[in-house]
C-alpha cells in the first residue's frame, strides 16, 4: 500500500468544477493584480476571522516581513522568536536588518516556551513573533501580558494555523499582525504561493496596504521604501472557494488526530501530539515523538509510507545563522525535538485503511 504523506488530488477532484470556473472568471475579466477579486476574498477572510483587515500577500513569508516593516522594525532592533520553525519566521527578522533572539520550546507543544520569554526581553526588544507550530496555538495569554507590560508588539505566524483556536480566539487575530500562508501544503492551499496580513490596527493596515505596493500611497507616490508583494487574483479565486470547506477539511484532520492519538495511546515508546485545553488544533502536522526517529522513518518509508521531519535542524543552528553565535547545547529542547520528531499523514481525505495502515506498521516497529 502507498500512503502519501500528503495527497492533495482527491481533495481537488471533489471541488474541480467550482476552482476551474473561478480561474476562468478571473481570465475574462483579465484583472490579474489585486482589484475585485482580491478583495472578494480579503472580505472572506475578514469575516472567517472576525477581523478588520485582511490583506493579501504574494506569501507567508512575505506577509511576515511587511509586518515587520510596517511595525518599524530594523537595524538595532531585536525580534523574539522559536528556533524550532520554518526558516522564513527568522529570515524575515534578519531581511529587516534586525537580530532574531530565540527562546527555547515547549516539549510538549513545540512552541515557544513563554516562561522563558522575560528573561530574554531587553530595551532593544523591537517585536515577539509567537508561531503557532503545526496547527496549535502558542501560548498566547502570558505572552500578551508580557508585551503589553513592555508596550512590545505581537506579530502571529499563524501560517500553519489557518482556523485554530486559542481560548475562543481565531490565531491570527490575537496579536497586533498575524501572518497566513496560502502554500499548497496550509491547510487553506492555493495553487501557488500566497499569504495574507490580519489586524485589527487601522493605521497598522494603512502602512501594509501601501508596502505590499511598493509603499505607494497614491499613484508614483512613494510614503515608504516599499517591496512588492500582492496575492495574485488567481490564487484568490481559487482560495475563496476552498475557503467554504476549510472548517470541513479542519475537522477531518482532527477527527484522523484523535484515531492516531487513540492508536498510540497505549503503545509504549511513541508520544503523540499534547494539545492544551485552551487550545483547538487544525493538525497542519500531525508530529509525534519517537526516540528512534530516523530507523522508524525509515521502516515507514519501506512500506510506502510518507512522513516528514520538521525541522531537522533547528534555526540557531544553521549556517546561515552562525554569526549569531548559538551553540549546540543553548537551546536544548528544541535540539531533541528536530532529533525526535516526525509528521505522519493526516490529510483530510485519508482513507480509513490507509489510516490504519500506518497505525499498524508504527505499532510492527515499536513491537
Ligand atoms: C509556511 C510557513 C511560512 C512561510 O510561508 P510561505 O507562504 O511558504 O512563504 C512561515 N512560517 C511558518 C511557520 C510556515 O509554516
Amino acid at each position: 500500500m502507498e500512503v502519501k504523506l500528503l495527497d492533495l488530488v482527491p481533495q481537488h477532484r471533489k471541488i474541480e468544477t467550482e476552482v476551474m470556473e473561478a480561474v476562468r472568471s478571473v481570465f475574462e475579466t483579465q484583472q490579474f493584480i489585486l482589484g475585485d477579486t482580491v478583495r472578494s476574498f480579503e472580505q472572506g477572510m475578514q469575516r472567517y476571522h472576525q477581523v478588520e483587515h485582511a490583506l493579501g500577500t504574494a506569501s507567508g513569508s512575505d506577509a511576515i516581513l511587511i509586518s515587520l516593516m510596517a511595525l518599524g522594525i530594523g537595524e538595532g532592533d531585536e525580534v523574539i522568536t522559536t528556533p524550532y520553525t520554518f526558516f522564513s519566521t527568522v529570515s524575515s527578522i534578519v531581511r529587516t536588518g534586525a537580530s532574531p533572539v530565540f527562546v527555547d520550546i515547549d516539549p510538549e507543544t513545540y512552541n515557544m516556551d513563554t516562561s522563558l520569554l522575560e528573561e530574554a526581553v531587553t530595551d532593544r526588544t523591537g517585536a515577539v513573533i509567537a508561531v503557532h507550530l503545526f496547527g496549535q496555538s502558542a501560548d498566547m495569554e502570558p505572552l500578551m501580558e508580557l508585551a503589553s507590560e513592555r508596550e512590545i508588539p505581537v506579530i502571529e505566524d499563524a501560517c500553519q494555523s489557518i482556523g485554530a483556536m486559542y481560548r475562543g480566539m481565531k490565531c491570527g487575530t490575537i496579536g497586533d499582525a498575524g501572518c497566513l500562508s496560502f502554500f499548497p501544503s496550509k491547510n487553506l492551499g492555493g495553487a501557488g504561493d500566497g499569504g495574507m496580513i490580519l489586524t485589527g490596527n487601522e493605521e497598522l493596515a494603512g502602512r501594509i496596504r501601501a508596502l505590499r505596493v511598493h509603499g505607494e500611497v497614491e499613484r508614483y507616490r512613494h510614503k515608504y521604501i516599499g517591496i512588492n508583494s500582492r496575492l495574485d487574483a488567481l490564487q484568490a479565486a481559487v482560495l475563496d472557494v476552498k475557503l467554504k470547506y476549510l472548517e470541513e477539511w479542519n475537522r477531518a484532520r482532527r477527527d484522523n488526530a484523535s484515531r492516531y492519538t487513540a492508536a498510540f495511546s497505549g503503545i509504549e515508546g511513541i508520544m503523540p501530539p499534547v494539545v492544551r485545553d485552551e487550545n483547538e488544533s487544525i493538525f497542519n502536522q500531525y508530529v509525534v515523538r519517537v526516540e528512534r526517529r530516523d530507523e522508524m522513518r525509515d521502516h515507514l518509508s519501506s512500506c510506502g509510507i510518507g512522513t516528514a521531519v520538521y525541522y531537522p535542524v533547528p534555526l540557531h543552528l544553521q549556517e546561515c545563522f552562525g554569526y549569531l553565535g548559538w551553540e549546540q547545547g543553548s537551546l536544548p529542547e528544541a535540539e531533541l525535538a528536530a532529533e525526535q520528531t516526525l509528521a505522519l499523514p493526516v490529510y483530510p481525505e485519508l482513507p480509513r485503511k490507509k489510516q490504519e495502515y500506518v497505525i499498524e506498521k508504527i505499532e510492527e516497529f515499536l513491537r
